[in-house]
């Protein structure tokens, strides 16, 4: 997560802490992170721990912005773009299926139309989120919908409904 560089020093975190402020919801070594509950080893520039942080998720995280090759623009460095991708996150009928979440409450437009685009030209699958407030505050939850045919999304409101995971 932070500090991370690809192999190619192409791409570095630096001054983006989007996945270790609870943007990806997560736990980490026990402790909840999720929106307003970062992660009790983020500073707000890095991680204190980073040598020793855990593999899952921390070092398994591939984030779509930093990983060789991203087809991502600069601009949708998710601390500028307000949004965290993540490629080949799961499939569906053997297409690649991608993930991406606000770092916010919602994806701006924007950055949401360029995934929606990339997700139609390249045949691939998109689940997008929003954030759940409740009264004010944000909860440990996201609401998940999705881009692409329409057999895919009716997939995924199956699974919504039956409370089931998406991937
Ligand atoms: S969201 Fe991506 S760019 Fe930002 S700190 Fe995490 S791995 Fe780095
Ligand atoms: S342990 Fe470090 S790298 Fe992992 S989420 Fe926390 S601050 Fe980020």
């Amino acid at each position: 997560m932070t500090e991370r560089q690809t192999p190619t020093g192409a791409r570095e975190c630096q001054h983006c802490t989007a996945c270790c402020d609870g943007w990806v919801q997560m736990t980490i070594n026990g402790h909840p992170v999720y929106p307003g509950h970062a992660c009790p080893h983020s500073t707000g520039r890095g991680c204190d721990d980073y040598a020793n942080r855990p593999r899952d998720p921390c070092i398994n995280f591939n984030c779509g912005w930093v990983v060789a090759g991203s087809p991502l623009p600069d601009w949708m460095k998710p601390d500028n773009a307000k949004v965290i991708v993540v490629f080949n996150k799961t499939t569906w009928r053997d297409l690649p299926v991608d993930v991406a979440v606000p770092v916010g409450r919602r994806i701006p437009p924007r950055a949401l139309q360029w995934l929606q685009g990339f997700s139609q030209r390249h045949g691939r699958p998109l689940l997008f989120s929003e954030q759940l407030k409740e009264g004010g505050v944000f909860q440990q939850q996201q609401l998940f919908s999705a881009h692409g045919p329409a057999e895919f999304r009716q997939h995924v409101e199956r699974l919504t409904a039956a409370g089931k995971p998406l991937w």
